[in-house]
């Protein structure tokens, strides 16, 4: 299947309600181009240097999304251009991105990572943490970015019903935090950042509004 056939058959999959991410990391500009030539304009990465390097080189009218975890001193190559950095995990990193953001006159994007699988990993508030990051007063003085919601990464697993679970548990926070956020300037909930090739389907039935989806578009990845 080519890509664009690809593109198309997951897009008839996805309610217009769902904005695709299509996560083009490793694959060259060519297989960029050709979804981009089909009329999509929302790709993401998860690498700096291999954003910047394809973002520099294909047209300007392209979404840049990071969907991977950012390292601190890597946010100022990206600020320039980036829309939404999908994998806020503290308040540092916040901070460095409202810092870069301003210094580009710009307003960069952010959604709040939450751990929710049950894999161990490094990255991504719990709920908690999350929680008290987006009542903090410190958040409310980074003009330069806009919170939109939340993401998460279910468990790599076959068993859907926890798969489910974990994108229901995130769900909830989402809709908890609407009320609480509503009066925050520089919050504006309406995303939702979960379900990749394997769960998307999953994902939409729980109540995702953006899915990154790379290979069941762009082919396996090495
Ligand atoms: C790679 C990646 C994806 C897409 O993965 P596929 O399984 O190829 O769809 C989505 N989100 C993040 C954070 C990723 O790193």
């Amino acid at each position: 299947m080519s890509i664009q056939a690809n593109l198309q058959r997951v897009k008839k999959q996805l309610p217009s309600s769902v904005t695709l991410v299509a996560v083009s990391k490793t694959k060259p500009n060519e297989a960029i181009l050709e979804a981009y030539e089909s009329g999509h304009r929302i790709f993401g990465e998860n690498k700096v240097q291999e954003l910047t390097a394809k973002a520099e080189a294909l047209p300007k009218d392209i979404e840049w999304h990071l969907i991977g975890h950012l390292q601190r001193n890597k946010v100022k190559y990206i600020a320039p251009f980036v829309t939404m950095i999908h994998a806020v995990d503290s308040i540092r990193l916040a901070k460095e991105i409202n810092k870069r953001a301003e210094q580009n006159n710009r307003v960069i994007q952010c959604l709040i990572q939450i751990h929710i699988a049950e894999e161990d990993t490094k990255f991504g508030f719990d709920f908690n943490e999350a929680k008290d990051f987006l009542a903090s007063e410190e958040l409310k003085e980074l003009k330069n970015i806009e919170v939109k919601g939340v993401m998460g990464m279910a468990t790599f697993t076959k068993n859907e019903e926890q798969v489910k679970r974990e994108f229901t548990t995130l769900k909830s926070f989402y809709d908890s935090q609407q009320e609480i956020t509503q009066n925050i300037e520089n919050c504006q909930f309406d995303t939702l950042s979960m379900g990749m090739s394997g769960d998307y389907l999953i994902a939409i039935e729980a109540g995702s509004t953006m899915v990154r989806v790379g290979s069941a578009i762009f082919g396996s990845r090495n």
